[in-house]
C-alpha cells in the first residue's frame, strides 16, 4: 500500500481544524463532542466513568461544562467574549454573575506580559475559582468602571469520559497509543496528538498485524490514571506504548525514552529518528510530562515512551492563543505520521533468524542474489545488508539489533532478511 503523505497531512490538519473550536476539559461535553467527530474516522468506544469513582490515590472529579462567559463594561458592551475565544474563561470556572470594581476584575485575570497579545491557558481542575484569561495589552488598557462578570458554567456530578478504540492483531500483546483530549482551543498541544492517533488507528485497521493496538483518548494525568485502575487486569498485555502530544510545529523530533530507558519501543523510536536524516533529540526518561508519568509510574513501569516534535514548555506558543492553526502545518503532521508507522513497521517486523549456511559466506553469484540488488547505486548498501543479516543471524540478534549495528535502515534489513528467507538461506526463529 503506497501511502500519499501529503493527503494524510492535509486530512489530520482538516479534522484538526473541525476540532479546533471546541471547549475542551478533562470532563464535560467537549471531550463527548471530540469524540463524537473521531467516531466519524475510527468507531471509538466511549466510556463514563461517575464523578466520585475513587482511581489509584485519586477522585474522578466533578463534570464541567459551559455554554457562554463574558466581562461587560458600563455601557454594556463585551469586552471579553467566551465565544471568541474559548481560552478567555479560565478552564473549570465556577459559575459567576455579578458587578464589580475593576480591582476586583484584576484579581480574576490572568495575562501573559512576556507575549503581550497572546492570551494565556490557564486552568483551576482542583480548586473551585472563577477567571479570565486575555491578552496582556488588553489588560493595560482596561480603564476604572462597573464591570458585570458572567459565567454561565456548571460543576456537578457527572462522568469523566474517554475513548478507546481495539484493533485485534494476530497476538493478544498489545501496542499502546495514547494523547490527551482535555486542551480547549489549542493545536500543537493538543490536538496535533489527537489527529496523529486517529489517522494511525485509521490506517492500522486496514492491516493484517502481528500486535493488537490500542487507542487512548484521554484527558491528561486524571484520565490515564482512570484507565490505568480501571483496566489493571489487562496491563500486561502491553508490550510497547508511545504517548502522542506536540507533534504537528516545525521542530525537530524529541523522544523521551520509557522509563526502562532501552525497552524495544525507546530503540525502535531511535533506530528511525536516526535513518530518518533530519535533526532529532532523545531524552532520558523524567517523572514529569504527558501521561507517560503514569503509564511508567513504577507499580507499571510500561514501556511507553513519548513522541514530540518540540516538546512542551520549549516552545512559546504552548498553551497560549498562538499555539493555533498556523503554527502546525499539514506537512508538519505527515512526517509524524510518516516516523510513527515506521515505528510499528519495527516493531511488527523485528524477528531473530538463523543463517541456515553458518559455515563461511554463502555463494550470492550462483543463487542469482546479486542481480536482484537493483540498480548500481543502491547495489553496494544492499550488498552489505546481506552481509550483516547473514553475519549476525545466529538465532540470538532481532533485525532491529543488525539495523543498529550496521547503521542500515530497518526497512532494507527487513527486505533483505526476506529475500534469503526466500533463498532457504534463512529460517525465522520461534518467538
Ligand atoms: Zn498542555
Amino acid at each position: 500500500m503506497t501511502i500519499n503523505y501529503n493527503e494524510v497531512g492535509g486530512e489530520m490538519y482538516q479534522l484538526m481544524t473541525e476540532l479546533f473550536p471546541i471547549c475542551r476539559s478533562i470532563t464535560g461535553n467537549g471531550v463527548r463532542e471530540t469524540l463524537n467527530i473521531i467516531k466519524k474516522h475510527i468507531p471509538v468506544t466511549v466510556h463514563e466513568v461517575p464523578s466520585g469513582t475513587q482511581v489509584f490515590d485519586w477522585t474522578v472529579p466533578k463534570e464541567w461544562n459551559i455554554t457562554e462567559a463574558y466581562v461587560k463594561n458600563s455601557k454594556g458592551k463585551k469586552i471579553i467574549d467566551f465565544m471568541e475565544n474559548n481560552l478567555h474563561v479560565l478552564n473549570y470556572s465556577v459559575p459567576v454573575k455579578k458587578k464589580i470594581s475593576l480591582g476586583e476584575l484584576k484579581e480574576h485575570l490572568f495575562t501573559l506580559p512576556e507575549y503581550p497579545d497572546w492570551i494565556p491557558y490557564r486552568t483551576s481542575y482542583y480548586k473551585e475559582i472563577w477567571g479570565f484569561c486575555i491578552s496582556h495589552n488588553q489588560f493595560i488598557d482596561l480603564k476604572e468602571d462597573e464591570y458585570e462578570v458572567f459565567i454561565d458554567s456548571s460543576l456537578e456530578n457527572g462522568c469523566l469520559t474517554y475513548g478507546e478504540y481495539y484493533i485485534k492483531g494476530e497476538k493478544k500483546e498489545e501496542v499502546l497509543i495514547s494523547a490527551h483530549v482535555c486542551h480547549p482551543s489549542l493545536c500543537n498541544d493538543n490536538l496535533s496528538g489527537i489527529v496523529l492517533a486517529v489517522f494511525l488507528a485509521k490506517h492500522l485497521s486496514q492491516k493484517s498485524l502481528k500486535y493488537s493496538y490500542r487507542f487512548l483518548f484521554i484527558p491528561g494525568t486524571i484520565g490515564s490514571i482512570t484507565w490505568l485502575c480501571l483496566n489493571e487486569s489487562n496491563i500486561s498485555k502491553i508490550k510497547h506504548g508511545l504517548v502522542a502530544a506536540c507533534l504537528g510545529d516545525s521542530g525537530k523530533f524529541t523522544y523521551k525514552k520509557s522509563r526502562q530507558g532501552n525497552a524495544e519501543i525507546d530503540r525502535a523510536v531511535i533506530n528511525v529518528l536516526r535513518n530518518s536524516g533530519n535533526d532529532y533529540k532523545i531524552i532520558d526518561f523524567i517523572p514529569f510530562g504527558y501521561d507517560e508519568r503514569q503509564y511508567c509510574s513504577p507499580g507499571f513501569n510500561l514501556a511507553v515512551g513519548c513522541l514530540m516534535k518540540t516538546p512542551h514548555g520549549y516552545y512559546q506558543e504552548y498553551h497560549t492563543s498562538a499555539d493555533n492553526l498556523v503554527l502546525v502545518r499539514p506537512e508538519y503532521l505527515a512526517d509524524s505520521f510518516s516516523i510513527a508507522l515506521s515505528v510499528f513497521d519495527i516493531l511488527e517486523n523485528n524477528k531473530k533468524y538463523i543463517n541456515l549456511n553458518p559455515k563461511c559466506e554463502p555463494q550470492l553469484g550462483k543463487r542469482g542474489l546479486y542481480q536482484m540488488m537493483g540498480g548500481q547505486k543502491d547495489k553496494k548498501i544492499k550488498e552489505l545488508a546481506l552481509l550483516w543479516v547473514l553475519n549476525l543471524s545466529d538465532g540470538n540478534n532481532t533485525l532491529l539489533y543488525i539495523s543498529d549495528q550496521s547503521g542500515i535502515e530497518f526497512a532494507l534489513i527487513k527486505d533483505v532478511a526476506n529475500i534469503l528467507l526466500k533463498h532457504d538461506l534463512l529460517k525465522e526463529c520461534p518467538e
